[in-house]
Parts: C-alpha cells; structure tokens; sequence
C-alpha cells in the first residue's frame, strides 16, 4: 500500500490571521507541473456534464446552499479569521451565498434557454453552451462571494470549472469548493492553490474561459496569455469610483453614503468611493457631516463585537496605503482626521481635503480605509475630474434628483447610482468600463457571458 506522504513546510500554503499575524491554517500547494493533469481531468468530466440540461445542473447545486448555511457560523469565522473582516460580516458572506444559491441556480438555467428567431420561410435557434473548462481565478476581498459569482454561473452553464482562490484566503475558498462538490460528479469542480505561478498555469493551460477577477496589472498578463489561444475572457478589475455632491443634494444620505463606501471592509472593495468631489457651495457642511459618520466607524480584531472594520488584508496593502497618504500630504493635502499610527495590518480611517489629480492618491486604486475629498466649483468640473480616469466601475452622484439624473448620464463608469449606490435592481449585470472590465457578469446578460453562442437555422414551411 502506498501512502501519501507528509506535506513539509513548503509545500503548505499558510493562512495568516491578518489581525494577530498568527496561522489560521493551511492548504497543500499545488505543484505548477500539476495543473496540466488536473485541466485533463476537467475536460475528461466535460461530455457527461454538458449532457445534462442547464436545470438538471441547477438542482444538483441547490443543497449546497443548505449544507452552506448550516455552517454559515463556523465558515464565517474562518472567513473572518484569514481576511479580518468583523465576524458578522464573514457570517453574513457566508449566509448570502448560501441563501441565494438556489435561486441564483434557477436563474442562470432560464437565461440561457434557448431563443428562437422567425422569419418567413427560416426558424433560428440561438443556443447558450458552456465554453468548455472555465478557470475561475479570484481575489481575496470577498473571499466567499467571488469564487461563489463565478462558478455557480459557470457550472449551470456547462463549464467544468478549476478555481485558483487568492493566496491571501486559501481556506475559506478550499471549504466552499468542498461543500459544493459533495453534491457534483467527480472532475466537475476542482480548484488549485498557490500563488499567481499556479494562476499563470492555469491561463496558460488547455482551459477555455478565464473568469478573472482582480487587479488591472493581473488582468492585463492574463489577457496576453489567453491570447495565444483566443482564450475567451471575463475581466473584473479594479476601479476608482467617484462620488459627486451636488448643491441640493440630501447631505445626510451623501454623507453617509460617503463615509460607509469608504471605509467598508477597510476600503478593500472594487466599488468602494475612492474619490469625493463635493460643490464648493456645500462642502463646509457636507465635511462636518461626514465626519459624524466617520467617528463612527471603529478599528479592530475581526471578533471584537466593537469593530467596525479589521485591519488590511495583508502589510504589503497597509503599506500601499500608508504610502498614497504620505504622498498626498506632502504634495498639500489636508489632513482632517486619522493617518494615526497603528500595529500591525491596522490602519486608521483617514479624511484628507484638498487633494488633487497630481497626487497619487486620486489616480491610483488604494484599497484602504481613506476618503478623499476635494472641491469643485460646478457640476461641469466634477464630471471632467470625476470622468479622469483610466477605471470606470462605479460611480455615484447626489443632488438634485433631476440634475443628479443628468450628471449621472455624463460618468463614464459601467454602474453608475443617482441619490443612491451604484447597484442595479435584480437582474441588472455586474459590469466594469474602460479599464475596469472586460465582459462582465450577473444578471441574465452576465449568465450568457459563461456561454458560446451557436445559430442553427432551419427551413420552416
Ligand atoms: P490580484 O490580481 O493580485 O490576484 C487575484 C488572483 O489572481 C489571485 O488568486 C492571484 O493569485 C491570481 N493572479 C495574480 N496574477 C496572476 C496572473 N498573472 N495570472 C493568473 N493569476 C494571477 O488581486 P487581489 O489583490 O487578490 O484583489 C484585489 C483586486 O481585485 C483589486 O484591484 C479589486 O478592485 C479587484 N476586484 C474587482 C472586482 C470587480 O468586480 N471588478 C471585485 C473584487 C475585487
């Protein structure tokens, strides 16, 4: 009898507590000579997958979201434990997939339905077939909800599926992957760790779609890579999103808005504002609202009932932020509140004023806890500042409903929120311009993008 032999140290992908530095767990590495088989082993599963009809694969996922919510507790604490989120946001992660899991099944089985298109004389019906293998590569700030968005759609629509969870939260992705897979045929669902050398494999491997989410930098060496084989592409990635305070704006909901899409896990979001451009008319009390709100937010270990936010994710990210803010000062921002000192991962909310697009901090994602405001005279200028961006994700305006409503039409943002945030009523798709997206997903248009289109046209009488 042969026996598996013990992991050593640097075949472990270790799972580090962002709040304590201490080791949650770990994972085995997969050897990058590896994927090649495992990709072999997702085509061997593809023709008995695909035979099935997209509601037959839906109801085989659908008790994966009970088995999911009877450990939502337990899932969500290690969530919380390896990304620092508070543990009733890790909980509430959890329970949402869980919850949404059938009817998000459902809902991609009746979008790709087949159509028919009649003309006299010929009858066209446009199938919606899975691509083949779809790698499902994603990040760690939703480290539940992005590998969820991605292979749930992907699997209904008759993709086998090898997902490569960020490094940063292997464990939370691992236990997703094994509750789902005690519901689906052996090969159908796999998923490989290791830093971005297994995702590169994986990319460059025999796989047909790339479902990326992540960072610009990421999406561009995929892109490149996929194009030796016209891989087919879905890019979620990183944003800037402004939000505008306009004259006749409710300024306590701006406010609060402003204050929470900043600050929210830690600012770690790809639609979190990042950017406030406020009247000049109304930025004295807009600022003294804002920073009611702001107080209200509160540091800590992800188990202190207390906090509001937990620490950055990793030192490197701290380290990003720290920067962005230093060099934002040194170039004249002002500091209203924060940029305090901290241990550790941890860094306090911080409110700068005055910034300009010269500084770092106004052009380049940060991914942290700042917001950053700077005044504008007209809402003209606040389109131009708010439009100078290589991203376009989200944006958010607030003012007057039927001015709001007009500036709301100039951003050049995929999901732009008027007097409210930036997401769409059910159905709506999830989806980045410019240099935030390629393809999108969410919604029956996102569902069709995990899907070949094929035309078969017949003679009709
Ligand atoms: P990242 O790009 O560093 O890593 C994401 C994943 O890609 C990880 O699993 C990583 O190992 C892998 N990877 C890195 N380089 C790769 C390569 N060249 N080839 C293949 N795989 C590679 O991103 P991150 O730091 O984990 O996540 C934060 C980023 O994600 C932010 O920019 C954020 O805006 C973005 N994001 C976007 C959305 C969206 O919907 N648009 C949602 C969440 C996060």
């Amino acid at each position: 009898m042969t026996t598996m032999p013990t992991p050593t140290d640097t075949d472990l992908l270790r799972s580090y507590n962002p709040s304590t530095g201490e080791e949650v767990g770990s994972v085995p590495i997969t050897p990058v000579a590896q994927v090649d088989a495992i990709i072999a082993k997702a085509q061997a599963a593809l023709p008995a997958w695909q035979a099935l009809t997209p509601q037959q694969r839906a109801d085989m996922l659908k008790p994966a979201g009970e088995a999911l919510e009877a450990r939502a507790e337990e899932l969500g604490k290690l969530l919380s434990l390896e990304q620092g989120k508070p543990l009733t946001e890790g909980i509430g992660e959890v329970s949402g997939c869980a919850a949404r899991m059938s009817e998000e099944a459902d809902e991609v089985a009746k979008a790709i339905a087949p159509d028919i298109l009649e003309d006299e004389g010929v009858k066209s019906t446009i199938y919606y077939d899975g691509y083949g293998v779809c790698a499902a590569i994603t990040p760690w700030n939703f480290p539940i909800l992005m590998p969820h968005w991605t292979i749930v759609p992907a699997l209904v629509a008759g993709n086998t599926v090898i997902c490569k969870p960020s490094e940063q939260t292997p464990l939370i992705a691992d236990e997703y992957v094994k509750v789902l897979n005690q519901f689906l045929p052996e090969g159908v669902l796999q998923i490989i760790h290791g830093e971005d050398d297994q995702g590169k494999a994986l990319v460059a491997g025999d796989v047909n779609l790339i479902a990326f989410t992540g960072s610009k930098n990421a999406g561009q060496h995929i892109m490149q890579s996929a194009a030796k084989g016209l891989k087919r592409l879905i890019l979620e990635l990183g944003s800037k999103d402004p939000l505008i305070v306009l004259e006749g704006a409710d300024l306590d909901a701006a406010a609060a808005f402003a204050a929470r899409n900043s600050l929210r896990n830690c600012g770690q979001v790809c639609v979190s504002t990042e950017r406030i451009y406020v009247q000049d008319s109304i930025k004295p009390q807009f600022m003294d609202k804002l920073m009611e709100q702001v107080n209200e937010f509160k540091v800590g270990d992800c188990c202190d009932e207390t906090s509001t936010i937990g620490p950055m994710v990793m030192r490197e990210q701290k380290e990003h932020v720290v920067g962005q803010i230093k060099d934002a000062l040194d170039k004249g921002a002002t500091l209203v509140s924060g940029n305090e000192p901290m241990d550790g991962n941890y860094v306090s909310p911080t409110v700068l004023d005055n910034l300009t697009h010269d500084m770092d901090i106004m052009t380049t994602e940060t991914f942290g806890p700042v917001v950053c405001v700077a005044g504008v005279k007209t809402a003209e200028e606040a389109v131009e500042l708010a439009n100078d961006t290589e991203y376009g994700l989200g944006a958010v305006v607030f003012g007057e409903d039927s001015k709001a409503r007009e500036v709301g039409r100039q951003l050049t943002a995929g999901m732009v929120g008027v007097n409210r945030s930036m997401g769409g009523a059910s159905g709506s798709p999830w989806v980045g311009a410019r240099q935030s997206g390629y393809s999108y997903h969410s919604g029956p248009m996102g569902h069709r993008q995990f899907c070949q289109v094929r035309v078969v046209s017949t003679n009709e009488a």
